[in-house]
């Protein structure tokens, strides 16, 4: 069983490359951001309490999106992997996912692969997403929040995984297809 993590700043085109790299890979794509989207479009209960924090830009408690990642890790066992898009985002979550993962594979996660980019060119498309998906959580506050929330509470967790020897870090300034090719060759090595 192969357990990835997609790490990186918002904008780092994490989603763009979980779908190409679950596709080649038949992996589950498992984005925290759009299981908490379609709650909210379903008006769940989670989706209700989820809706504002998500607009501010802040992250959910850590409980609660452990649980969303187990739920969906439980419901599809028939997978041949599961590839984490957005999760883990907080040192407690990384935690907890340690946890989890070496109750059932001993290895725990395979590799957190660190998409790092460029701050201004970031903001440049985080501002073009805005106008093409008009996201709620595109607006110029909520951006910066999430860097901040990114900053603070994310970046430790890629200190968690490189002192296990399982950070993986690619320029993702380049083209969506050279970046996917890096990414291919770290998996290739670590799977
Ligand atoms: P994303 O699509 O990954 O950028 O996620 C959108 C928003 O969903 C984030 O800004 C958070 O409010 C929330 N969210 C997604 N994943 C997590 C997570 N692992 N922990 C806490 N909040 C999350």
């Amino acid at each position: 069983m192969l357990y990835l993590a997609l790490f990186g700043p918002p904008g780092a085109g994490k989603g763009t490359q979980a779908k190409k790299i679950a596709e080649k890979y038949q992996l589950l794509h498992l984005s925290t951001g759009d299981i908490l989207r379609q709650e909210i479009a379903n008006s769940s209960p989670l989706g209700l309490r989820a809706a504002g924090i998500i607009q501010r830009g802040e992250l959910l408690s850590d409980e609660v999106v452990m649980a969303l990642v187990e739920n969906a890790i439980e419901t599809n066992k028939e997978a041949a992997g599961f590839l984490l898009d957005g999760f883990p985002r907080t040192v407690k979550q990384a935690e907890m996912l340690d946890t989890y993962l070496r109750a059932s594979s001993e290895r725990g996660l395979n590799g957190l692969l660190s998409i790092e980019v460029d701050k201004g060119e970031l903001t440049r498309r985080m501002l073009k997403r805005a106008e093409l998906e008009g996201r709620a959580d595109d607006t110029e506050e909520a951006i910066r929040n999430r860097f901040a929330e990114y900053e603070r509470k994310s970046l430790p967790v890629a200190d968690h995984y490189r002192k296990q020897e399982k950070c993986f870090t690619v320029n993702g300034n380049r083209e969506v297809e050279e970046v996917f090719r890096t990414l291919v060759d770290i998996i290739e090595k670590i799977r």
